[in-house]
């Protein structure tokens, strides 16, 4: 079995006055989970991640995991609508967890809603396992943004994903190899957008004790701003049953990918292979048609170049309606928030449209656009894309949340 050190700290920050934050560990499962909503809607939600954890089944593989997740999910989503006070809360879930396989090896599972994080530092290498699912890390990934402009974003805290909205949820999940000497980090937004990584790294590499790592991680993002509740659990792998590459410490990779309507995905489903960045794209489908051959025997071929003809031309057309047909498919398969009128509302489709695709509205968000101010009314006008509606939905209740708390 793996054995971990592991230290916790949180702190309510310097400008809130509760603090949302609730963080887990018990020697095999660490977590955090970042609690939002009005009331004590964020603190319930938050602490549903936490009493699911102490009173979970065995997590035996990273379905396990992955289950526990949406078990959470189900349970803020039955809570809130038994309590309309709770109406609208969720949490964001970071949860590390040692794998209980039968087969010796040391196996660390992740998974992941929302924006909190997971980093793993490997001597004072610092590497960021989780990826956000939020609204500024959307425009990071589209080059619209750097990472620094997103940690001071206004609308940072704008999540994609969260447990707790909708009855589905999407879960990204990670399977590693557990290895003697690593250090893992869970934290809250309220940390990363205060600390570098390369201050987090320093700190986190400088002792080894985690729960000292942990405390001075806290602080220091209090002392330089605090503007958020601030959560770290720093996680020492101090004994694993090592084996195999270590250099090859991802096994696999399940990203929740949005149903793609019926274009063919872009990005694997589910990625077996280890690397994270082992994108190797494969080249083109290969030329549809070679040019038929015309040449010196063209009259005793002219059965066989009228049949080639006649497949060329079965094959262009084929190609082109298979080309309008992934073109509508791709204008169709997006939806996004956006301005008609008064209104703020969900449409279907693309921004502007593609081609002959106009978007189509959805449905309403609920939300006027007298309630909003210039930064949230532009990024509206020019419409905020997502991949399916559950993500817009979020987003618009979200929004509509933080426009009428003031936030
Ligand atoms: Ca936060």
């Amino acid at each position: 079995m793996t054995e971990f050190g592991f230290g916790h700290a949180t702190d309510v920050g310097r400008v809130r006055s509760d603090n949302q934050d609730r963080y887990f560990g018990d020697g095999t499962v660490f977590a955090v989970a970042d609690g939002m909503g009005g009331h004590s809607g964020g603190e319930v939600a938050s602490g549903l991640v936490v009493d699911s954890l102490v009173n979970r089944e065995r997590i035996a593989d990273l379905a396990d995991l992955v289950n526990l997740v949406h078990h959470v999910n189900d349970r803020i989503v039955e809570t809130a609508r038994d309590d309309p006070t709770l109406h609208g809360m969720g949490t964001t879930i970071s949860v590390l967890a040692a794998l209980d396989l039968t087969d010796g090896e040391g196996r660390l599972g992740i998974a992941n809603v929302g924006d909190s994080r997971i980093y793993r530092l490997i001597g004072t290498e610092l590497e960021q396992i989780t990826e956000d699912h939020s609204l500024v890390e959307a425009l990071v990934r589209d080059g619209r943004l750097t990472p620094e402009e997103a940690s001071r974003h206004p609308q940072r805290n704008i999540l994609t994903r969260a447990l707790g909205i909708d009855e589905k949820v999407l879960v990204d999940a990670w399977e590693l190899r557990a290895v003697t000497g690593d250090r893992y980090v869970v934290c809250s937004d309220g940390l990363f957008n205060e600390l570098t990584a390369a201050e987090m790294s320093e700190v986190v590499a400088s002792t080894d004790d985690p729960q000292a790592a942990a405390d001075v991680l806290v602080a220091r993002a209090c002392d330089v701003g605090g503007r958020d509740n601030v959560t770290a659990v720093v996680v020492h792998v101090t004994d694993a049953d090592d084996a195999g590459d270590d250099d090859q410490r991802v096994l696999s990779i399940r990203r929740a990918v949005p149903e793609a309507g019926t274009l063919p995905p872009s990005a694997p489903r589910d990625e077996a292979d280890g690397s994270p960045h082992g994108d190797d794209d494969e080249a083109g489908d290969g030329d549809p048609s070679p040019s038929a051959p015309v040449g010196a025997e063209r009259g005793r071929v002219r059965g066989r170049i009228t049949w080639r003809v006649g497949a060329l031309v079965v094959a262009v057309v084929v190609i082109v309606v298979l080309a309008i047909t992934a073109v509508a498919a791709w204008a169709r398969s997006s939806y996004y928030v956006g301005v008609q009128g008064p209104d703020v509302v969900i449409f279907q489709g693309r921004p502007g449209g593609v081609l002959w695709f106009d978007p189509t509205v959805e449905e309403p968000v609920n939300l006027g656009v007298v309630e909003l101010d210039d930064a949230d009314l532009d990024a509206l006008r020019a419409g905020v894309e997502f991949g399916d509606i559950g993500e817009a939905r979020d987003y618009g209740r979200r929004l509509a949340l933080r426009v009428r708390s003031g936030n």
